[in-house]
């Protein structure tokens, strides 16, 4: 997980998402199976900028290119059956694949990770083994740093789903590539590189 800067939100959403919020709640309430959907082209165009923002980079696994080995979605940071207000802001919106989004389904803790949060670092939190290609609790953070990255781990799914080997994999291919045509972006799981 990379840290983040976010950027202020489209006008659309800034200028919506109260109202959004509060009608979606709302219907939440009256019938609890109500799905959730994006008003019109709203959806495309919070994905867009999703994009743009964190570099077609899967926000949590860091995979790329979003859409290309995976499906680009746009993941609820508190989820939508919990937090329906939240449901159109702006900094609960995050790129995400498909495969970091159904391991977090609705599941939430309030000590789960936020990588545009100010202070958050990768190596604050986790370290990295080369052996196996997992990511791990950092040994010299502090309890409650540990018990937050254990947490973030387990939701996200980032040491299941053949994650370990695929880092492997892609840091052998980075390794790979001369100096001159290297660009980190164009990797996923840049943490590892
Ligand atoms: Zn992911």
């Amino acid at each position: 997980m990379m840290k983040m800067e976010r950027t202020p939100p489209p006008d659309f959403l800034r200028k919506h998402c109260r109202v959004w919020g509060r009608e979606f709640a709302e219907r939440r309430e009256e019938n609890p199976k109500y799905r959730f959907q994006w008003k019109s082209c709203e959806g495309r165009k919070v994905n867009e900028k999703l994009g743009e923002e964190f570099g077609s980079h899967c926000a949590f696994c860091d995979g790329y290119p979003l859409g290309g080995f995976s499906h680009k979605t746009i993941e609820h940071f508190r989820p939508k059956s919990q937090y329906p207000r939240l449901a159109y802001t702006w900094p609960n919106l995050f790129p995400c694949c498909n495969v970091c989004q159904n391991a977090k389904g609705e599941k939430f803790d309030r000590k789960l990770l936020k990588p545009d949060t100010k202070d958050y670092r990768f190596d604050r939190y986790f370290v990295l083994n080369y052996k196996t290609g997992k990511i791990e609790v950092s040994p010299s953070a502090g309890r409650t740093e540990q018990e937050r990255a254990e947490i973030t781990i387990e939701m996200y799914g980032l040491n299941r789903f053949g994650r370990p080997r695929s880092r492997l994999v892609e840091w052998k291919k980075y390794q790979g590539v001369s100096e001159e045509d290297l660009c980190i972006d164009d990797f996923s799981y840049r943490f590892f590189l």
